[in-house]
Parts: C-alpha cells; sequence; structure tokens
C-alpha cells in the first residue's frame, strides 16, 4: 500500500493519499528556495515567536494531535498525548536557546578581529520514521528553523495525516510559506529530491538501509547528512543495584511506544547473583501489562505499527525460539484479535548465534543475558554493531566510572533510562549513524561555520 493511513489495531484502510508528481514537488522546491532568501534574515525573536506559537498549538491540541499518531502507528493514546507535549518542549526550547547557541564566537588570530559565525545552510531534507511520527519531526524541525534554513518533509508513508497536520501547525503558528513543507512522496522520490541543488543537506532517522541509501546518494551529491539508525541497548543491572527501581524501569525502557523505538532497552544483561529474582520481577510484571486497544487511556501496550514489523519480530523471536531459547513468558502473536499485536516476551537462555547477537528487536521483545563479571558485562554490551544508547545499574561509583568510560554507544544512563532530552545531544555511533540532535550540538549540525578575518 503506497501513502496511507491503517489502523494497526484493525488492520482497516482508513484513507490513502497520491503522492505529489514531480511538477507538485519541483514547486516545493521552488517555494523552499524562495522562502529561505528572505527567511534566513529575519531576527530570531520573530522565529521565536512562531516557534513559541507552534509551542501553544501543539500543547491547545495535544489530544487531537494524539489521535492522529495513534490512528495511524498504535502508540497508546497516553504517550501520544505525552509526545505532542513533549514537541512543544523542543521548541519552546529551541525558541528560547538558539540565540545563545548561533551567537558569534571570539577567536584570537593575527587578525585585528576574527570570529566564528554560524549561518544557515538552505532547504535541508528530513527523512522520518513512524514511530515518534511528531517528536521526531519538531526535534529536528525546531533547531533547523530557529537557525534560519527551510524544512522540508518527507515522512514514513503509513503516518501522512500526522505529517500534514505538523505542516498545518508551522503554518498556523505564522511562518512564512515554503519554510517548512510537507512532501507526500514514497521513498522512491528521495534520491531525486537529495540530488536537486536546491536541498543542501539531509537527515534520516530509520533503518540502516534506508540511511545507507540516502547517505550515499547524498555523498554522490556531496551533501552532509545526520544519520539516527537503529539501536539494540543493552541494560546492565550489576549486583549493587536497586533491583525494585531496575525493574519497573526495564519494563518502561522495552515497551515504551509498544517496543518501538530505536533507544529502548532491549539486551538485558544481568549480574549473575541477582539474575534469578530480577527475571521473577519482570515476567510478573511482563503478564501485568494491558495489552489492547491504544485508543483507551489505561492501555500500556498497542499493536505494532505495520503487519511487516509483526511479522519481523516474530520472525527473529521463533529464530531463537527454535535454536533453543526460552520464553519465560509471550513468544507469540495475539492472533484472537484483528490488528498487529504481537505478546510481550521475554526470552531467556538464548545460544549465541541467533539474531539476539546482532540485529535490533523492533517490538515488545526483551533479551536476557547472564554474565559473571563486569568485565563480562561490558564486553557483551560492546558485542553489537550498534552503539546508540546504553543503561546500566549500580551504585559502586568505580563500576560506574568503569562503565560511562567503556561503553561504546552515543549515550550512558546510570541509574536511570535511556531518554531524549532537548537540553542533552542524542545520536549513536557505529552502525546507529552519526551527527547529533538536539542541545547545542544539534543546532550546530546544518549550518555554515563561517570564519570571518578582519584586518
Ligand atoms: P524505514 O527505515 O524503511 O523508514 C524510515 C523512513 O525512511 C521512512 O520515511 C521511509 O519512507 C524512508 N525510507 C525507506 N527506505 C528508504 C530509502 N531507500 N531511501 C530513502 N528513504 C527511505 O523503516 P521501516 O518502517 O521499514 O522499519 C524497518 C526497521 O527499521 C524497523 O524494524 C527498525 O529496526 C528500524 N527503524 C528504526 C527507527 C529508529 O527510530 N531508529 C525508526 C523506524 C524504523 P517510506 O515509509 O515511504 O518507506
Amino acid at each position: 500500500m503506497g501513502i496511507a493511513t491503517i489502523n494497526p489495531a484493525t488492520g482497516e484502510v482508513v484513507k490513502t493519499f497520491e503522492s505529489l508528481t514531480d511538477s507538485e514537488i519541483e514547486a516545493c522546491l521552488e517555494s523552499a528556495e524562495q522562502a529561505f532568501t528572505r527567511y534566513r534574515y529575519l531576527p530570531f525573536d520573530k522565529k521565536a515567536e512562531w516557534m513559541n506559537r507552534a509551542a501553544e498549538i501543539l500543547e491547545r491540541d495535544a489530544q487531537r494531535f494524539a489521535q492522529i499518531m495513534t490512528l495511524e502507528m498504535g502508540k497508546p493514546i497516553k504517550d501520544a498525548i505525552a509526545e505532542a507535549k513533549k514537541s512543544a518542549l523542543v521548541c519552546r526550547f529551541y525558541g528560547e536557546n538558539a540565540p545563545q547557541f548561533l551567537a558569534d564566537v571570539p577567536a584570537a588570530s593575527d587578525a585585528t578581529r576574527s570570529f566564528v559565525r554560524y549561518q544557515p545552510l538552505g532547504a535541508i531534507l528530513a527523512v522520518m520514521p513512524w514511530n515518534f511520527p511528531f517528536w521526531q519531526v519538531f526535534r529536528f524541525a525546531a533547531p533547523a528553523l530557529m537557525a534560519g534554513n527551510v524544512g522540508l518533509l518527507k515522512h514514513a508513508s503509513n503516518v501522512p495525516q500526522c505529517a500534514l497536520a505538523i505542516a498545518e501547525i508551522f503554518k498556523a503558528a505564522g511562518f512564512p510559506p515554503g519554510v517548512f513543507q510537507t512532501l507526500l512522496v514514497g521513498a522512491d522520490k528521495v534520491a531525486q529530491i537529495v540530488a536537486d541543488p536546491r536541498v543542501k543537506a539531509a537527515t534520516l532517522t530509520g533503518s540502516e538501509p534506508a540511511g545507507a541509501s540516502l547517505a550515499s546518494e547524498a555523498g554522490k551529491n556531496l551533501k552532509k547528512t545526520v544519520l539516527e539508525l537503529g539501536g539494540s541497548d543493552p541494560f546492565i543491572v550489576l549486583e549493587s543495584a536497586d533491583l525494585e527501581a531496575a525493574v519497573q524501569t526495564a519494563v518502561t525502557a522495552r515497551m515504551l511506544n509498544n517496543g518501538q523505538s530505536c533507544i529502548a532497552a532491549k539486551r538485558f544483561i544481568l549480574a549473575d547473583r541477582i539474575a534469578g529474582e530480577f527475571e521473577k520481577k519482570l515476567v510478573a510484571k511482563f503478564k501485568a501489562l494491558k495489552v489492547g486497544d491504544p485508543m483507551l487511556p489505561d492501555t500500556e501496550v498497542g499493536p505494532l505499527a505495520t503487519p511487516g514489523i509483526l511479522k519481523d519480530i516474530d520472525e527473529q523471536v521463533q529464530t531463537c525460539l527454535a535454536a533453543g531459547a526460552i520464553a519465560l513468558t509471550g513468544g507469540h502473536r495475539l492472533s484472537e484479535r484483528p490488528g498487529n499485536f504481537y505478546a510481550p516476551t521475554i526470552l531467556a537462555s538464548i545460544p549465541p548465534g541467533t539474531p539476539a547477537d546482532q540485529e535490533e528487536f523492533f517490538g515488545p521483545v526483551a533479551l536476557l543475558f547472564r554474565v559473571k563479571s563486569l568485565d563480562e558485562a561490558i564486553a557483551l554490551a560492546n558485542s553489537t554493531s550498534f552503539g546508540l544508547g546504553a543503561s546500566a545499574w549500580t551504585t559502586d561509583t568505580a563500576e560506574q566510572d568503569r562503565l560511562t568510560l567503556e561503553l561504546e554507544a552515543g549515550a550512558v544512563f546510570i541509574n536511570g533510562l535511556v531518554k531524549s532530552d532537548p537540553r542533552l545531544p542524542f545520536g549513536g555511533i557505529k552502525r546507529s549513524g552519526y551527527g547529533r540532535e538536539l542541545s547545542i550540538q544539534g543546532i550546530h549540525e546544518f549550518v555554515n561555520v563561517k570564519t570571518v578575518w578582519i584586518k
């Protein structure tokens, strides 16, 4: 199915959309180019006024936007409301902080006066995924637009109404025409858009193949990219950990967004001495999760976003089980109801050589491993090709020091959940991607760092 809203809780095709034609794409690119010539020089306070108005709209209509998100990709409605509000937060954050993040920086040299000046690049293409259909877009758009760039959104084909709603928000907030546009196109149009000289850079959040494809196209055209790809984040629990807090957080960290988050905890690496107790508590909590209609306010786990995601996760689980892994709970689809539902699942005793070693499990499946030492925990944590986030639980400061030093990840959280926060940079290493979003580092990705030298 091309571009369409398909309710993942029922399988019903709610609405289909036509992809833009080549001449419509051309008009959008031209509009972006025209808008940039004036928009780039508008003062920060004007841009901040519009950005804050976007935040107000997100907060005011959070319920309505949440319903669109849940309808299109199935996240529990309470999480969708929280996502709309968090998107407002990032608008306010950059509205307030962009002037200081982009202020000229004096640099001593042989000039009478020399300094670094940050200037916008032009139209930036954002290829975005369906899993956080508002947040991922706003965390790109808020810094990009505050820096004076203009944005072109190619959203995932299963969240077109989210994509259109976001463009409406920026319009209603007062941003001039062409400053932020949604292009309803499939992935097949991305190469041609990136190659267009009016597009200056691109960012993608999604799978490795999509990232590699965009980056190679951008590379051919000598354009910068930022990539935020998958992860198989470790969640390490050592002997001194507060076990109750660790288990409670483990459930949230794995089940957030029905398990479809790049920074979800996926591999639980447990010190031998506490592993049995942790497992017992985790199983009890997984069994108690309320799975069902994501539109209901007390639902904790909804359907997976697409039948493809459901098929992939089930195949991964069945391969692990066939190799000898044990399902402590779940391990199957919930086929008594329509939609893409999967049982909250915990796999233990997973032998080496299964998809659990290297693949991202994008769904409600926790993978448990036991280790005898901190060395073994760190080695196992670092053994995948990903490097997005890592969470580790210990009250021993020497262990904390080793973990923050030796874990190969874009972020290490000790005694807490890996999460994104506008105040902290976000991104990965290894095959999880490159570049950073959020914080000062995020707004510096799509600017010309101009050296100015005056005698
Ligand atoms: P994709 O990576 O295919 O989709 C993400 C975005 O990239 C969409 O807008 C998609 O467009 C676009 N896209 C897809 N292929 C290309 C391409 N060749 N060139 C340019 N853009 C492209 O994710 P899926 O939805 O297929 O999910 C598959 C897996 O990806 C998941 O199981 C998960 O492992 C990972 N993933 C990770 C995410 C993260 O947050 N890190 C988010 C989403 C997925 P279109 O929808 O039109 O195909």
